[in-house]
């Protein structure tokens, strides 16, 4: 299968099962914008558990925080967003379409799309610096001093509750502050889907670390997120880590690693694993007068913190876990689309079936379900079409366990488990079934499954 018509079964797939739709499609869309439907955000819920699980919850040296979304627009003058955060971007004067000059070779002249931007009548204007933030105002009057901005990284939130934090939890460095939430950018580049959107959730932890110690920090956070995408399923050829040139680095970084995944696309970054150095605490001091230094009681010295940023985008992680789990299999008859996604992540958790749509199956199917859902499981119902119809359309949208209900379950109270990626089938009692299942989740592999 060729890599176009990949993306282009993932984006139907998406819309038709409800994973993602374009937003307000019903006026014509808006560019690089998209709603998620009740399977996507069931996907980014499972995303932002297994992130908050691993970040947060497992650790003692990390904690939360939810930052606003709309900050003292002094916030990003101090980051260096106001006078830095930009694109490079080209126009062509004929059509008057708009182009990120350093992403020339993947964009098309829409009025002629075998051509690239240039090589149709069109010229291309000079490259000049085009700022990515969206500005609103604030309060009742609209002028130059009502400006604000959606934040276009959740990183600063962090940096201006540091004080906050270290005064309200008894952490020293080294500590970590993380935060999953919407940041907006006004990308100009098409998107390839859910991959770059103009608003999007991050998930972004901040690790404040003593002076001299951010290259043991920062190996440890690259290997740690590597082995957390292992960990979901993501197959281990189409990931890497790629250290940035020198003259990559953002203006805040002394070094940054992205780990990266072969989308259809080609190469792209899914996470960011960036030392920020003392950059951000330190001009924050600066500009706010207020000192945003660790004491470190026992040694009585006062110090700011190196920061270790792994910083990664929930929905360029629901699409790669997408992509990665796309499967089609050739059956005897027919071809069966699965999505081996690991069972933690995918949106619902068992097929619910009863054989026939009689002689008391439905019932009991329903009555087994509500348990499962009680045991915090999600469920899906279905009793139209034949047996083996509904079990591919389970399989289509990841579901990795079947229940189905037959004459036999009504006897003996056990019913069929039938697992997604073998298509193998077994016997389980119902009593024991929420904890069949929940071991079934914990002995699952990316390799058994498509073994
Ligand atoms: P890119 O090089 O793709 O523009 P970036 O280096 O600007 O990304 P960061 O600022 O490091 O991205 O943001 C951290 C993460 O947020 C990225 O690794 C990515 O997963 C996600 N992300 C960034 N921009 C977007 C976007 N426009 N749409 C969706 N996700 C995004």
């Amino acid at each position: 299968m060729s890599e176009a018509v990949l993306m282009e079964k993932i984006v139907s797939l998406c819309k038709r099962r409800g994973f993602v739709y374009p937003a307000s499609e019903i006026y014509g869309g808006i560019g690089n914008t998209y709603d998620y439907g009740p399977l996507g955000v069931e996907l980014l819920r499972r995303v932002k558990d297994a992130w908050w699980s691993a970040m947060v919850r497992e650790r003692e040296d990390v904690v939360g925080l939810d930052s606003a979304i709309i900050q003292n627009p002094k916030t990003w003058v101090t980051s260096g967003h106001v006078g830095g955060f930009s694109d490079p971007m080209v126009d062509c004067k004929k059509c008057k379409a708009r182009f990120r000059a350093d992403k020339l070779e993947d964009a098309r002249c829409p009025e002629k799309p075998s051509k690239k931007p240039g090589q149709c009548e069109g010229e291309l204007t000079e490259p000049r610096a085009f700022n990515l933030m969206f500005e609103t105002n604030v309060g009742a009057v609209k002028d130059s001093s009502s400006i604000a901005y959606l934040r276009p990284e959740t990183a600063q939130g962090i940096f201006l509750n540091f004080k906050n934090v270290l005064e309200s939890s008894r952490l020293r460095p080294p500590f970590g502050i993380a935060q999953i939430g919407k940041s907006f950018r006004n990308e100009i580049t098409p998107g390839n889907f859910v991959f770059r959107t103009r608003e999007f959730e991050q998930a972004e932890m901040e690790f404040f670390v003593p002076p001299g110690t951010e290259h043991e920090w920062f190996d440890y956070w690259v290997k740690e997120r590597h082995r957390w995408y292992l960990d979901l399923g993501i197959r281990p050829e189409r990931l890497r880590i790629r250290a940035h040139d020198k003259d990559e680095l953002a203006h805040y970084s002394n070094f940054t690693s992205d780990i990266e995944y072969e989308y259809p696309f080609g190469w792209g970054e899914l996470e960011g694993v960036a030392s920020r150095t003392d950059f951000d605490l330190k001009r924050h001091s600066e500009a706010s007068g207020v000192d945003l230094v660790f004491f470190d009681p026992q040694t009585k010295e006062h110090f700011t913190p190196f920061v270790i940023e792994p910083a990664g985008g929930v929905n360029r992680i629901a699409l790669t876990l997408l992509i990665d789990a796309y499967d089609e299999q050739k059956l005897e008859d027919d071809v069966r689309v699965v999505l081996h996604l690991h069972p933690r992540v995918a949106p619902i958790t068992a097929g619910i079936l009863p054989l026939v749509k009689k002689e008391g199956m439905p019932e009991r199917a329903k009555e087994i379900g509500k348990a499962l859902r009680k045991a915090g499981l999600t469920t899906f119902y279905d009793e139209k079409a034949a047996i083996g119809r509904r079990y591919r359309r389970m399989d289509e949208v990841g579901t990795p366990y079947c229940i189905t209900v037959d004459g036999q379950t009504l006897e003996d109270n056990t019913v069929t488990v039938r697992l997604r990626d073998s298509m193998a089938q077994e016997r389980v009692a119902v009593a024991g079934l929420v904890a069949h299942l929940e071991a079934c989740t914990a002995a699952w592999t990316r390799d058994a499954a498509t073994a």
